[in-house]
């Protein structure tokens, strides 16, 4: 068993960690920045370590200082949480080569899952199902791109395969813009990721979001934890996710599922991972690989008992992993709000002093924040401060939990967007199931 973890992240997911190292004995190290000391689980960590000053740049993201924390601690393990380090195959490299265990994939995974084109190509190979596209880079020959574009049918999107964060994308309708829309995403992604390879997919107009979470060991054991939907979105971000998907069946999804572990297994992947998919008229289609833990990850834990950072340490520490596919049962239904301190009209940032805070309660309501009373959101992270997360035995059921849940909870000092997801769990459309990934932005006249 790892006996001590560097905690390299903040928020919520830090104490999400926390909990987890805590339920295994295993000691905490808080790797935090100068604006983060007041953090819950700074406080509660068995060490902390300031790694610089409030700017990302300086401290969550400073390579460097994370590896001196788990240094001078005498820890054995980084878990990098979300976000930040958590994608970045130089990091985990270093940390490894350091002497640590990176609590995620091996580096080479990582980086073979971070280029589009080649994640798209071993999803083939294991028989996971992609979007039409070029298969592969596109190159200078600009007749072949143009019978590509026709066969493959308009609209195609062009994509950066060193894409990320919603950015590297551009949409195109004809083959008049075809050729400009090529040169002028290859040069952003050049100047954006470094690497100006692009390639080209069948742009899908109405599609759902759908993923798949995985869990792989390093004895070769890979297994699927159901699916989640996280169709509604605005400007890429996930608002309210939920698991299992409205109207997956227990055939597809263990089709599918069975797929998504295999391509594990082919891969050597090792811990947590999330393949996302577009579905649409009742279709897969692959478009990337989370080589981490996501902030949805919860709802796939109610509605399978399965505690997935648990899991992930334990992976870490060189088990093999704790169920079979065989255990993993969708018991009832499961949804989460994610609760931003934000304007709910307008979205700006809304930082500063919480100065009441009440948590909702009762049966299958859980809450994952790090906020508390006579805390201070700073100005300068992501604005998500905690997430609701309810489960009942069917999706009403849960719907209704989230309803009372939302009503319940008091954010006092600071303005937040709970008044807009007790508007998403009101809406009529929403509570049929299945709404695309516009669904939100049109909804909100975006
Ligand atoms: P990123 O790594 O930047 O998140 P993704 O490949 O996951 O990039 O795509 C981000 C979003 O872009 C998707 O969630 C979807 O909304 C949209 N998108 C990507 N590929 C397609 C496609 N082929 N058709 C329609 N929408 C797409």
């Amino acid at each position: 068993m790892l006996d001590k973890v560097v905690i390299a992240n903040r928020g919520e997911i830090a104490l999400r960690i926390l909990r987890a190292c805590r339920e295994l004995g295993i000691a905490t190290v808080a790797a935090h920045s100068e604006a983060d000391r007041d953090l819950k689980h700074v406080r509660l960590a068995d060490e902390s370590v300031c790694i610089g000053p409030a700017a990302s740049a300086q401290s969550y993201l400073n390579v460097p200082a994370i590896i001196s924390a788990a240094e001078v601690c005498d820890a054995v393990a980084i878990h990098p949480g979300y976000g930040f380090l958590s994608e970045n195959a130089d990091f985990a490299e270093r940390v490894e080569s350091s002497g640590f265990r990176f609590i995620g994939p091996r580096p080479d995974t990582i980086r073979l899952m971070g280029d589009k084109i080649t994640a798209i190509e071993s999803m083939k190979k294991a028989g996971v199902p992609t979007v039409p596209g070029s298969d592969g880079p596109l190159d200078e020959d600009t007749e072949r791109t143009r019978r590509l574009a026709r066969e493959i049918g308009y609209p195609v999107i062009i994509k950066a395969a060193g894409g990320g964060g919603g950015r590297g994308m551009r949409v195109v309708h004809s083959e008049a813009t075809l050729l400009d829309a090529i040169t002028l995403t290859r040069s952003e992604a050049g100047a954006a990721f470094g690497n100006d390879t692009v390639y080209m997919e069948k742009f899908l107009e109405k599609p759902r979001h759908v993923e798949f979470q995985v869990l792989a060991d390093e004895h070769g054991n890979a297994i699927h934890l159901a699916e989640r939907d996280c169709s509604m979105q605005r400007r890429h971000q996930k608002v309210v996710e939920e698991a299992p998907a409205p109207g997956i069946s227990d055939e597809v999804r263990s089709r599918l599922g069975e797929r998504c572990a295999e391509a594990c297994r082919q891969i050597g992947y090792r811990g947590a991972g999330t393949f996302e998919f577009l579905f649409e008229n009742g279709e897969f289609y692959f478009i990337e690989m989370n080589t981490r833990v996501q902030v949805e990850h919860p709802v796939t834990e109610m509605i399978t008992g399965v505690d997935i950072v648990k899991e992930q340490l334990l992976i870490a520490g060189g088990y093999s992993l704790s169920y079979k596919q065989e255990d993993i049962q969708v018991r009832g239904h499961a949804i989460e709000c994610r609760i931003n301190a934000e304007d709910p009209e307008n979205f700006m940032p809304s930082p500063g002093d919480i100065t009441a805070f009440h948590v909702p309660g009762g049966p299958g309501v859980r809450v994952d924040t790090h906020i508390y009373d006579g805390y201070r959101v700073p100005p300068y992270y992501d604005s998500m401060i905690g997430k609701i997360i309810t489960h009942g035995e069917n999706r009403d059921v849960a719907i209704a939990r989230m309803h009372g849940a939302l009503s319940e909870m008091v954010i006092s000092g600071i303005k937040t967007n709970i008044p807009l997801q007790a508007n998403n769990m009101a809406d009529g459309n929403f509570a049929a199931g299945g709404v695309n990934i516009h669904y939100l932005e049109k909804k909100l006249g975006l």
